[in-house]
């Protein structure tokens, strides 16, 4: 089992049909990178940034930041490293929040409230930070940044205005920085962003779809309360179509489209992901072997097939019994 594993490591990630997908890691502590350069993995796809800001001792200012991206860019050896920035809402790191002067906590319904991409432009001078010590580090090698829960034009835009400002200043600083800046894209993590994904691709110059809030925000199910665990269902056809929708998109305004919710983990889920049109995952790092290998025992045809039954299935248990049928049949 471990041998076949460790075999699979220098296979590509390619359908029996011949087509080449992508798979990356998500990295969420630095810790991780060991096993993600173990797992065969081409790259990070999603850098979640949290982790930054969770011991430090006060806000870590640019070089700190840059000091912390730098190493890791570095180690990926010029694999590509999709840098997000913050993703904070006063439910999470409430604590981290209150030493940082944000938020009172006193929203009723944090995960509505000021989150992400909505909370940085409010406090611009945390995402100008963060913009600078990426773009400073992105010198190491090849880097993309992304924007989490953004869910209209009007915040892409202004996220757009502050990164192409401080990239100016940093010029004018005679910081060495990439040119022209790495690509800056967005979650599709929202059903707006989902059904608006088209107009936000005109700008965006990337899509990576997060299924672990595009589910819950889609069915209005919380994905940390266990009273509603058994609504929270990314294989929900509603969901499925979310996806489709942003995959779709992608592909006519010509834009790189990743998924990196803990659906993309899943063997079972990802050839049912190629169907609908996603050519790029990033998973936890332990996951990319097994995934690889469901990939590998597909073709696109297989991959079609099961979309088009997901998508038009009444449920999600539907949908999973359909997966468990194929992965038996493929088996
Ligand atoms: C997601 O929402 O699917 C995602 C990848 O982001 P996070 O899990 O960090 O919210
Ligand atoms: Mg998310």
């Amino acid at each position: 089992e471990r041998q076949m594993l460790g075999r699979l490591r220098r296979l590509p990630a390619r359908l029996s049909s011949g087509e080449v997908v992508t798979l990356q890691a998500n990295l969420e502590i630095p810790a991780e990178l060991p096993m993600i350069a173990q797992s065969g993995a081409a790259g990070i796809g999603l850098l979640r940034s949290e982790f930054l800001f969770m011991n430090a001792a006060g806000v870590p200012d640019e070089d700190q930041q840059e000091a912390v991206y730098r190493p890791l860019i570095e180690a990926m050896a010029g694999d590509p490293v999709t840098i997000r920035v913050v993703d904070w809402g006063s439910e999470k790191n409430s604590d981290v929040l209150a030493r940082m002067g944000i938020g009172d906590g006193g929203e009723v319904n944090p995960a509505l409230g000021i989150r992400g991409i909505r909370l940085l432009l409010q406090h611009r001078g945390l995402l100008e930070t963060q913009f600078a010590a990426i773009l400073r580090a992105a010198m190491a090698g090849p880097v993309r940044v992304l924007l989490p829960m953004v869910s209209s034009m009007g915040e892409m835009r202004a996220a757009r205005e502050v990164y192409a400002r401080i990239g100016r200043r940093l010029r004018r600083r005679g910081v060495d920085i990439p040119d022209p800046l790495p690509p800056l894209g967005i979650m599709i993590e929202t059903p707006a962003a989902a059904l608006m994904a088209d107009v936000l691709a005109q700008d965006a110059e990337f899509l990576a779809i997060g299924t672990n809030d595009l589910t819950m925000y889609a069915l209005a199910a919380d994905r940390a309360a266990r009273d509603v665990a058994g609504l929270y269902d990314p294989l929900h056809p509603a969901v499925l179509r979310l996806v489709r929708m942003a995959a779709d998109a992608g592909l006519r305004q010509r834009r790189p489209v990743s998924l990196c919710g803990e659906m993309a983990s899943d063997p079972r889920c990802v050839p049912l992901l190629v169907g609908l049109g996603v050519r790029s995952f990033s998973m936890h790092a332990s996951a990319v072997p097994r995934v690889k290998q469901a990939i590998r025992a597909v073709g696109m045809d297989d991959c079609r097939r099961m979309a088009h039954r997901a998508l038009e299935a009444a449920d999600g248990q539907e949908v999973s019994a359909m997966l468990t049928a194929c992965a038996d049949s493929l088996r």
